[in-house]
């Protein structure tokens, strides 16, 4: 990398109904449409049938939109990177997307630049412990008497792009938002302990292109802002040039100043909270009725909100459906 980069654009997929799925601007459904154009491989994060999430490879748009979405939590790769290998050896176009450190990890073991080889990586908050997410589902179903049909760890239709609700559907027909995890996430305690010494929490990354929220356009760019996601690029090498010249077709796009994008995953890791250690502790031994008032903020207050929000919803699409 030299100090021509990383290139810095806003994009927002010139289909909203892809916008609606993806959970920033659609910028990796841009992408990957286009190497999926080309009969490459997709590999990226899905959830499985116990909502854990793993990487998997795609070969078609409907496997690769099931990577739609961010699952706040970290992905288990099982042998992602042999089968990348494997592809890559055979001739295939692949992209691999994942999180700047699963990249990085993809390089190395792959030792060798590869020409059909795009990477791209998320600006990432951090990664919490799967098992902390997993207590918290098992703890939701309990609560509902129910079994989980979907989640959504950031729903965007109902709240919009700049809150952050998690949203959970039951195959009793019943679903729940709230903030708990995505509060426990925030709180940092949760976070893998690597997470606290990242090298890639920095404007410098491992992927060919970099994509993430795009924060703060609303005071550069307010027009491109409707609440329903903008994707921040950041073009990280020769080969995310070419790539991004390929998609411009399916995306607005605008070039933007790196100075005017900046957020806290792209100046430094987060410290390791002091109540770390006291978080873990508490996790193991005690209920997470307990975690979730006292790390999730589960309060009353907060569940009148959601109503109130959900209800304001309902009354506006009765309105404009009349
Ligand atoms: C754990 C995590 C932390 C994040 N933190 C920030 C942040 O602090 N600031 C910010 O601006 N953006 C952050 N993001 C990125 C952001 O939420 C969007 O994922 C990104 O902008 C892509 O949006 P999209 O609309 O282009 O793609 P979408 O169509 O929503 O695609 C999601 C992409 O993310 C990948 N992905 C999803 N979950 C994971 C996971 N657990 N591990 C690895 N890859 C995953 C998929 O493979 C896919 O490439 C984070 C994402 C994750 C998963």
């Amino acid at each position: 990398m030299n100090q021509e980069f990383p290139k810095t654009y806003a994009l927002r997929h010139i289909d909203e109904s892809v916008r609606i799925a993806s959970q920033s601007g659609g910028a990796f459904t841009a992408i990957s449409d286009w190497i999926l154009d080309s009969s490459g491989i997709i590999y990226g994060c899905a959830l499985n049938e116990r909502f854990l999430a793993i990487h998997k490879k795609a070969a078609d748009r409907d496997s690769r939109d099931s990577m739609r979405g961010s699952k706040y939590i970290q992905s288990t790769l099982n042998d992602t990177f042999k089968s990348v290998k494997l592809d890559l050896l055979s001739g295939k176009q692949v992209l691999f997307t994942g999180t700047s450190c699963q990249v990085a990890g993809l390089k190395k073991y792959l030792g060798e630049e590869y020409k059909k080889l795009l990477c791209v990586d998320i600006v990432c908050h951090g990664v919490p412990s799967p098992a902390v997410w997993k207590k918290y589902l098992d703890w939701q179903c309990a609560k509902n008497s129910a079994e989980l049909t979907r989640v959504n760890f950031r729903n965007k239709s109902d709240f919009g792009w700049h809150s952050h609700y998690e949203t959970l559907y039951f195959n009793n027909g019943r679903a729940t938002s709230s903030k708990i995890f995505s509060t426990i996430f925030y709180n940092h305690a949760a976070l893998r302990p690597c997470c606290y010494e990242c090298p890639f929490k920095s404007t410098m990354h491992s992927g060919d292109i970099t994509i993430a929220d795009y924060w703060g356009i609303e005071k550069t760019e307010p027009e491109l802002d409707d609440n329903k996601g903008v994707s921040l690029v950041l073009i990280n090498s020769e080969k995310g040039i070419k790539a991004f010249e390929q998609i411009k077709g399916r995306v607005d796009w605008k070039k933007t100043k790196l100075e005017d994008s900046m957020q806290s995953p792209l100046v430094g890791p987060f410290p390791k909270p002091a109540h770390r250690d006291q978080f873990w502790m508490d996790f193991e031994n005690k209920s997470f009725d307990y975690i979730a008032q006292k790390y999730g903020r589960d309060k009353l207050k907060s569940r009148i909100k959601i109503r109130l929000i959900l209800l304001k919803n309902r009354i506006t699409k009765l309105f404009s459906a009349r």
